[in-house]
């Protein structure tokens, strides 16, 4: 049984921890800072917890977070259970079919795949069970500026306030990053994709499939999660970087109805953009890995994406989160507070697992979304070869599949119990 100091430490004495940002990683590093009775305060810029995106997947250890919250049992009720994924040529024709868990590795047994808003609303849930946690949506922070004892934190609507310590949990664009560690473009390394996610109707009459379609450097995508679920389409393009407005939707569908311009004839491209322009939940951002030399600075720390976004494709962003925030709160408990003790021992215990699964096979967007048809071709042929030796049996002399290389790098850290 885990212990919970949020009672029994007096409120006046508790310390004061800002947290910015209200994903993954900022509602688990919330919940369990008030468990261990830290005074935590979470600022979230959306007017309320920000839903949109595909099945995220909880894998290994973040598994492990999410049973000592309470909650398991409800995301296992809402796992997402795909039936087949298919691959599809430009007229809609099947190029090769697999079940739903191709490519996510062996040892499975107890990782789900749950999607995103649902597990926004499960942590959402477990923290509004803790004493000593508040929440400030539609605000930002704007300053933060620090001395040898607290942090004096600015704050688009909300007065100023004094914090013994401000938490970055504010994702791939951080606000508490820029202003606490500086020039972001070091940090970031952009992919060169762009993708768009956005809710659809069920167009396709699909039930719990996942089709898909490569053109060179372009990715199509629709996924329906099971009739009561969501619909939700994906387009993923390459491109150099391009400069956009993170708060105009409107602005972003222009720029995907211009990367997809020539492909109205391709499979599902013209429904999908129709779909596009009456979305009300774009996600819309680039393929970006974050790496930074050191995720604190002082009485500032980062996790999740804000530290260390190891991208969608390597589909280990919210278990890294959930992890990272779980050990960032776990030693912070473990030091008293400390700062300079808990950061470095956070650091040191997760920065290896975050490596391993930055560094995911999934990682690499020429396999995921080759540039020429001579690569999607390639592609196809050594997906329909792994099924193929799979389907007989013959596993002797296999390598190590890239869902296995995931499943390790997954399990790449042992949790404390704090
Ligand atoms: C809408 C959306 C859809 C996504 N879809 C997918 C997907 O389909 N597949 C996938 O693998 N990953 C997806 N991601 C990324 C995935 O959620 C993260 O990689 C992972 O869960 C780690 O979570 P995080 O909490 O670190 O970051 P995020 O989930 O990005 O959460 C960061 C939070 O901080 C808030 N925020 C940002 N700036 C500020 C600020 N200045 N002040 C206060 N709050 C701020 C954001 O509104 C957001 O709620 C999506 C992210 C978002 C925001």
């Amino acid at each position: 049984m885990q212990s919970d100091n949020s009672r029994s430490i007096p409120r006046a004495e508790r310390r004061k921890v800002l947290v910015s940002g209200a994903g993954a990683a900022g509602q688990t590093l919330a919940y369990w800072l008030a468990r261990h009775g830290f005074e935590t305060t979470v600022v979230e810029r959306a007017p309320a917890p920000r839903i949109g995106g595909f099945a995220i997947d909880l894998r290994g250890p973040a598994v492990h977070v999410a049973e000592r919250m309470g909650i398991i049992d409800a995301v296992r009720a809402s796992r997402v259970r795909m039936k087949e994924i298919v691959h599809l040529d430009h007229l809609g024709e099947p190029v090769w079919r697999t079940d739903g868990n191709f490519g996510a590795g062996a040892g499975l047994t107890g990782d789900v795949e749950i999607l995103r808003d649902d597990l926004t609303a499960l942590l959402g849930r477990a923290c509004a069970e803790v004493e000593g946690l508040t929440h400030r949506f539609d605000d930002s922070v704007t300053s933060v500026r620090q001395s040898d004892d607290h942090v004096d934190v600015t704050f688009e609507k909300s007065p100023p306030g004094r914090f013994d310590l401000v938490l970055g949990a504010d994702g791939l664009h951080s606000t508490v990053r820029a202003l606490a560690f500086g020039d972001a473009e070091a940090y970031e390394k952009r992919l060169g994709y762009h993708v768009a996610i956005f809710s659809i109707p069920n167009i396709l009459d699909m039930e719990q499939q996942m089709f898909m379609s490569t053109l060179p450097g372009k990715l199509v995508t629709v996924m329906q999660y099971g009739l009561g679920k969501h619909t939700r389409g994906m387009f993923v393009f390459a491109s150099p970087p391009i400069e956009f407005d993170r708060r105009d939707p409107e602005a972003q569908k222009a720029l995907i109805r211009e990367a997809f311009k020539d492909d109205h004839a391709y499979w599902a491209v013209a429904p999908l953009l129709a779909e596009l322009d009456r979305a009300t939940d774009l996600y819309f951002d680039e393929v970006t890995q974050i790496t930074m030399p050191a995720w604190s600075s002082g009485r500032v720390a980062l996790v999740g994406d804000a530290a260390f976004a190891p991208t969608p494709l390597s589909g280990q962003g919210t278990s890294t989160a959930v992890v990272g925030s779980y050990v960032l709160a776990g030693e912070l408990k473990a030091a008293g507070g400390d700062p300079a003790v808990a950061f470095s021992r956070y650091e040191a215990k997760v920065r290896p697992y975050v490596e391993l699964n930055q560094a995911v096979p999934f990682q690499s967007p020429e396999l995921a979304i080759p540039s020429t048809w001579e690569g999607i071709e390639r592609r196809d042929a050594d997906v329909r070869a792994v099924m193929a030796k799979r389907d007989s049996g013959d596993t002797a002399g296999a390598d190590m599949t890239a869902g296995d290389v995931l499943t390790r790098a997954a399990n790449a850290i042992e949790l404390d119990s704090y």
